[in-house]
């Protein structure tokens, strides 16, 4: 799994310097785009969860809140790669640290 956070880091760094206007990227408008892409999972949630109850409205699919899913890790590594951070070893540690508080037995 660490293989696919330093390969999924190497493609945004990379992607980003392809991307037109991506120089004036500041961690703002990263934390405002996180925001946005998490608002968008919880729209399709929102939309699943009002077909499973039965509720009027539009409709949503598990193939669409993926793709938000996606966009929500894709944000949170370009976020990571601002600040340095090596997102994986933040992920174990933060994992293990809650297993320990709790009791768990499941580690990283
Ligand atoms: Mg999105």
């Amino acid at each position: 799994m660490a293989d696919e956070f330093l390969t999924l880091r190497a493609a945004n760094e990379l992607r980003m310097q392809e991307w037109p206007g991506a120089e004036k990227v500041t961690p703002a408008f990263q934390g405002n785009e996180l925001a946005g892409e998490v608002g968008e999972a919880c729209n399709v949630i929102k939309k699943l969860e009002r077909s499973r109850l039965g509720i009027a409205g539009s409709k949503d699919t598990i193939e669409h809140l993926a793709e938000e899913l996606a966009d929500v890790v894709i944000c949170v590594d370009l976020i990571a790669s601002t600040y340095g951070i090596d997102l994986w070893s933040a992920v174990k540690s933060k994992f293990n640290g809650t297993s320990h508080k709790i009791g768990a037995t499941v580690f990283l």
